[in-house]
């Protein structure tokens, strides 16, 4: 037996290695690109708005960071901020919905999945209903619904187009039926919206599914998309099931989806305000 060969002892309990040290000192610093897997020095992929220099690829943006790219000067005035959900089911999943939004308000300053705010684009007042995605994954409740039909019900009273940026898994679960009629409300004040005569443009971001998807999202008088964002209804698995069939390759992608006539354009998030700021131009003049 040579002496250098060891038993083996399955029971040995070896000590865990600890990664939690090494993981406080890097977080935050750099990030791997879901694009080319490289990984970037986080703050040079904030200076570029979180779209990749080496591939194009876009990670997700907050809130209150796509405000900044669309209204002049980073200045807006944000409305409606201080509405909260108040639990009207008492929903208990893993944790009780409360504590939920406790937690999800302190970790994004924000009351609800929604920042509703006014300002300029390009001179142009605009109401501009931004989706907050770290929010109970963007999800929309009685909260977002009615920032937004009093966004379009201001705009109405000031002349203004709307534009919503859509990023969102879809209707909240645990405001349940009340989630669902959010969508009904918000497209019968789109509804008005357009009898006015005053566009909206919806810009859908990664990701966009669900009960958004099957209401505003998709009820833009321009729906545009940021390159590679999931966009669909129900998720893939799902679907593969239900027809028996495997979907094809970059499905519910942006490309996709333009490809076969649902949505009018994909727009790099850097180009994104100049093209709204050209179709405002063309619907109002
Ligand atoms: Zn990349």
């Amino acid at each position: 037996m040579s002496w250098f060969k060891r038993d083996k002892q399955p029971d040995e309990k070896l000590p865990k290695l600890d990664n939690t040290a090494r993981k406080v000192r890097t977080e935050g610093l750099w990030q791997k690109c879901e694009g080319c897997k490289q990984i970037i020095w986080k703050k040079d992929l904030e200076s570029n708005w979180n779209v990749c220099a080496k591939c194009g690829a876009h990670s997700r943006i907050d809130a209150a960071t796509r405000l900044k790219l669309l209204f002049d000067n980073a200045e807006y005035e944000s409305l409606d901020a201080e509405l909260r959900s108040s639990d009207p089911l008492g929903f208990i999943d893993s944790k009780p919905y409360g504590q939920r939004l406790d937690a999800m308000r302190k970790a994004t300053g924000l009351n609800d999945a929604m920042i509703s705010a006014r300002g300029k684009l390009d001179g142009r007042p605009v109401h501009i209903c931004s989706m907050e995605p770290r929010f109970i994954g963007g999800s929309m409740g009685s909260v977002v619904g009615e920032q937004i039909a009093r966004a379009i019900e201001r705009a109405i009273a000031d002349r203004t187009p709307v534009i919503i940026v859509s990023a969102s898994g879809g209707a909240r679960m645990q405001e349940g039926a009340i989630s669902l009629m959010q969508m009904a409300k918000i497209s019968a004040a789109l509804m008005k919206l357009d009898q006015e005569r005053l566009p909206y443009i919806s810009v859908l971001t990664d990701p966009t599914t669900g009960g958004v998807t099957a209401s505003y999202a998709m009820l833009g008088d321009l729906n545009i998309a940021e390159p590679g964002a999931l966009i669909g209804f129900a998720g893939p698995r799902v679907i593969e099931q239900t027809i028996r069939q495997k979907l094809p390759e970059g499905f519910q992608r942006s490309e996709f989806l333009l490809k076969h006539g649902m949505l009018d354009a994909v727009v790099p998030r850097l180009e994104m305000k100049a093209y709204i700021s050209k179709a405002l131009q063309f619907f109002m003049g």
